[in-house]
């Protein structure tokens, strides 16, 4: 299959431009280790010349009137609609996804674009019962321009949740997408340039993260702060948005438990728990990764998942049949082998795979492992990654203590084929979103969002565009 690689530009005031001072960073591929481009690094005068642009886009984007916005914003969904296969390959060479689940990732945001741009449609503020005289009303304008940080492992959905909300409410945006997954981000911001968003209003910068974000966060022009990544990024960046008491939205980590109560079905269970894990190569933030499957079943369930796991087809993500690409990075693979080394330290058994493919690029088995403790590290820390440790346990509220003992409270789920069972996870569980009997993605029409240190706002549903607007209370004497 042959991908063309964009070339890789910052976007600013309508321009697309290299960095000031021409540094750049390759951008590897994963698959093959090869580098596909390089992504040019701004500098501090680059960043002020996107917040100045994001300044003068927001007032000119806000009093567009709204039946304009979301023309052009559907505008946008059709382009990237149209160009799904092309931006999805340069969504594998460049993060290694498989094709199919890229061009899915594609096509799922331009929906959540057009989603997005209508509810802003029907965002209505309200009027409230008041003296006679006076109309006392609520409402809701955009909050302003946003400077948000997006990561590699969603290369089109993180940047689009945040572009399509912020537009979508009327703001402008400031946004760095990551290095890694650059081609991505300047395919999506293609789209909405050609579908006519006026100059200034969206802009596209790379950089050395740390002090992009510094610069951005500290800048007055900046009304939100956006991120989505790990946890301590996570309060690195809050806190610098807390000393200039800006707002945040913050999609951070999880380490979703799964609950295997005595009465699920245990293959049915293991088979879509062990598709859901391999997706991305579990690098996702909602990936389930804590595996408590009660004793009864646990031999079952083991067995399922492991046969899964090894029906994996691991391979280049542009290659017919594969299943799971390599993981995205070096760092990744590093980390795998530390969880690994750390379990079998501690008395893991690996059930399967447990090492990286003797080829190029990033490839890392399938893994089981049982016998885990619950101190290993995989068991605390977020492991992003194709490892599945599975324990088991006797006891629901036992079970649902070791859930809810980490400070993440991303995504959770559970198994049962009893309602009341069902009812005690839900209430019981500590997370943002929840999927019993399955292991289910998001979907645009409901928010996503954790709890704890996961994070907190949410994006998608209606709640999607709140953290993008402002209140107003208006109390009007009429004479
Ligand atoms: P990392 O924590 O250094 O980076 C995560 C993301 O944050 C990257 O996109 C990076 O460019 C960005 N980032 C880092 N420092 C930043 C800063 N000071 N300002 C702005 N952005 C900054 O680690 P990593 O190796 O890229 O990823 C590893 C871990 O990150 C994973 O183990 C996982 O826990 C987490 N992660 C979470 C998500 C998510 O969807 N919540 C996505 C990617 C990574």
């Amino acid at each position: 299959m042959t991908v063309e690689y964009p070339q890789l530009q910052l976007y600013i005031a309508g321009e697309w431009v290299d960095g000031g001072t021409g540094q750049t960073a390759p951008v590897i591929a994963p698959a093959t280790e090869e580098i596909l481009g390089h992504v040019p690094l701004a500098t501090a005068a680059d960043l002020d010349r996107a917040l100045a642009a994001a300044a003068t886009g927001f007032p000119l984007w806000r009093d567009t009137p709204i039946v304009r916005r979301t023309a052009i914003l559907r505008a946008a969904a059709e382009l990237l609609t149209r160009r799904a296969d092309r931006v999805a390959r340069v969504m594998t060479l460049e993060q290694g996804k498989p094709f199919g689940e890229a061009r899915g990732e594609v096509l799922r945001v331009a929906d959540a674009l057009r989603w997005d741009a209508e509810d802003a449609r029907r965002h209505y503020g309200r009027i409230i019962p008041s003296e006679p005289g006076t109309v006392l009303s609520v409402r809701h304008e955009p909050i302003g321009p946003v400077a948000a940080f997006t990561p590699w492992n969603f290369p089109a959905g993180s940047p689009m949740r945040k572009i399509a909300a912020a537009l979508s409410a009327g703001c402008s945006i400031v946004i760095k997408a990551s290095e890694e997954t650059a081609g991505t981000a300047v395919e999506l911001v293609r789209c909405f340039a050609e579908a006519g968003v006026p100059e200034g209003v969206l802009n596209l910068v790379f950089g050395e993260p740390a002090e992009v974000s510094a610069h951005l966060i500290a800048s007055p022009v900046i009304r939100l702060v956006a991120f989505t990544g790990s946890v301590p990024v996570g309060k690195l960046l809050a806190v610098r948005a807390g000393r200039e008491m800006k707002p945040t939205l913050m999609e951070l980590g999880g380490h979703a438990p799964v609950i295997v109560a005595a009465d699920a079905d245990p293959v049915a269970a293991a088979k879509r728990a062990a598709f859901a894990k391999f997706v991305n190569a579990g690098q996702v933030c909602t990936s389930p990764s804590r595996f408590l499957v009660h004793h009864s079943v646990f031999d079952a369930f083991t067995d399922t998942f492991v046969a899964a796991a090894e029906a994996v087809v691991v391979g280049d993500g542009l290659h017919e049949g594969v299943t799971m690409g390599p993981l995205a990075n070096e760092r990744r693979l590093k980390a795998m082998d530390e969880f690994v080394g750390d379990a079998i330290a501690r008395g893991a058994t690996v059930r399967t795979g447990g090492h990286r493919l003797d080829r190029p690029g990033y490839f890392f088995a399938p893994t089981v492992l049982t016998e885990v403790p619950l101190d290993a590290k995989i068991m605390v820390d977020e492991p992003f990654g194709p490892l599945a440790p599975i324990v088991p346990f006797t006891d629901l509220d036992e079970a649902l203590a070791i859930a809810n003992s980490l400070p993440y409270g991303l995504a959770a789920y559970g198994f049962t084929n009893s309602a009341a069972t069902a009812e005690r996870l839900v209430t019981g569980f500590e997370a943002g979103i929840l999927s019993i009997n399955h292991c289910g993605g998001s979907v645009h029409e409901a928010p996503s969002g954790g709890v704890k240190e996961s994070g907190h706002g949410k994006e998608g549903g209606p709640e999607g565009l709140e953290a993008y607007l402002v209140t107003k209370r208006v109390s009007h004497k009429l004479a």
